[in-house]
């Protein structure tokens, strides 16, 4: 029934010069989100809108979930086009148009009609069409009811070379479209926190490469899928992305054999951070990103943030940083993560912790037991990045 669909963005931080950036970006990541799904569309901006054309044959529900993951997008509406054949046709257009978008209960309820001329050469005015079209409905649909305030139903109807005839908005995700906001590190591990902070920082239009650590043999093969797995979910919102799998076991070895085993998970944090950032500056990243939330486990105390922080020279995004863990998950399940993420595979934190990790670390109680790691970290870290393996993550 639909030929097109008029793509609604937020107007905030679109103001001024970035306004064609945000655009431009929106209609390519549009195009991207388009490419697997079944049909020939046609992504266009139009007097500071975006319109999405399709082909014959194509397949809606497919379509308007591509859009609901885009960033950027506030509303989608489904856009009926029309030749202009005169009014008589138009009329009858539109009532078949309301017999067919709406049910019998929602055709008893309030409507308006809200025409607009794009071009003025149509022989009626906007005033005109909306009372002769609202007229014309009334008759096939008795049960309806006219209200100019505050209708239930608001039918758009825009005369340009086609007319377009729309009514309904499905909500789109909101947020900035990704690569309007720069690149960021996500430290993605297999838990259900990371996938979901990815999600909201490549929200505000933030590209996303990530890192990865494990430890074979103590972590599997399908640890690994697990990660990769979460990945290409993440990617269906923001885009394909660069995931480095670093392998650390040697350096979890090392700090266990020779540091208090009640500092292992901040001491490890602390190198992970290292990492990340190694290749987070490689391919230009501004900033590492985690799913780390106040006090949830022993490492996550403003304490453990700080002294994990310390080693850091980039910004440290927590997007989850005040959420409880109801709310991440809430959003895992919005998002399709959180199936994967509950699946059982050992994640390489978990393998060496301490029965009591220290909750409150002393930043220079930690420093000295670094200094126990001084005669092989260096090799040992030049290891993990030379061994890491790089692999491109596309949507799934
Ligand atoms: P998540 O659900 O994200 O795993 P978590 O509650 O298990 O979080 P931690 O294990 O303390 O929390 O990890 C805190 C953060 O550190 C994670 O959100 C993630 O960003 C990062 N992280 C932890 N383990 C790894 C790993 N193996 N690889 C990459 N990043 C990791
Ligand atoms: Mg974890």
């Amino acid at each position: 029934m639909y030929q097109a669909f008029l793509i609604k963005y937020g107007e905030i931080g679109v103001k001024g010069k970035n306004r064609h950036i945000f655009e431009d970006t929106l209609v390519s990541q549009i195009r991207n989100a388009l490419k697997p799904v079944d049909g020939e569309f046609l992504v266009r901006k139009e007097n500071g809108r975006v319109y999405v054309e399709a082909g014959a044959d194509y397949d809606y529900t497919e379509t308007v979930e591509a859009l609901k993951k885009v960033f950027g997008v506030v509303g989608i509406c489904p856009v009926v086009l029309l030749e202009d054949d005169g009014f008589e046709k138009l009329s009858q257009d539109a009532v078949r148009y309301f017999g067919e978008a709406f049910t019998d209960a929602e055709r008893e309820g309030t409507f308006k009609v809200v025409a607009r001329r794009a071009r003025k050469n149509y022989p009626m005015d906007s005033m005109q069409i909306s009372a002769a079209l609202g007229e014309r409905l009334l008759e096939a649909y008795p049960t309806l009811k006219v209200d100019v305030h505050n209708p239930q139903i608001v039918l758009h109807v825009e005369i340009r070379n086609q007319i377009n005839l729309y009514s309904k908005t499905i909500p789109g995700p909101g947020g900035m479209p990704v690569g309007t906001a720069g690149r960021g590190m996500l430290l993605l591990s297999g838990g259900i926190d990371s996938p979901v902070a990815g999600y909201c920082i490549a929200k505000r239009g933030v590209r996303l490469d990530a890192v990865y650590f494990h430890a074979p043999p103590y972590t599997s093969e399908r640890a690994m899928e697990k990660v990769v797995d979460l990945a290409k979910i993440v990617a269906r919102y923001a885009g394909p992305i660069q995931l480095h799998v670093v392998n650390f076991t040697d350096i979890q070895l090392y700090i266990y054999d020779r540091c208090p085993h009640d500092q292992l998970t901040i001491i490890m944090r602390r190198y992970m951070m290292k990492i990340a950032e190694h290749f987070a500056r490689e391919n230009g990243d501004l900033g590492l990103i985690t799913g780390e939330s106040i006090g949830q486990v022993a490492s996550q105390t403003m304490q453990s943030l700080a002294v994990t922080n310390e080693v850091c020279t980039m910004p440290v995004y927590r997007p989850l940083i005040g959420f409880d863990k109801q709310e991440i998950v809430d959003i895992a399940l919005k998002i399709g993560t959180y199936e994967t993420s509950i699946l059982p595979f050992e994640d390489c934190c978990t393998i060496f912790v301490a029965k009591h990790p220290v909750t409150k670390p002393n930043l220079k109680s930690i420093l000295k037991s670094e200094t126990h790691l001084m005669e092989k970290i260096e090799d040992y870290l030049k290891e993990a990045v030379e061994t890491a393996q790089t692999i491109r993550v596309e949507a799934r």
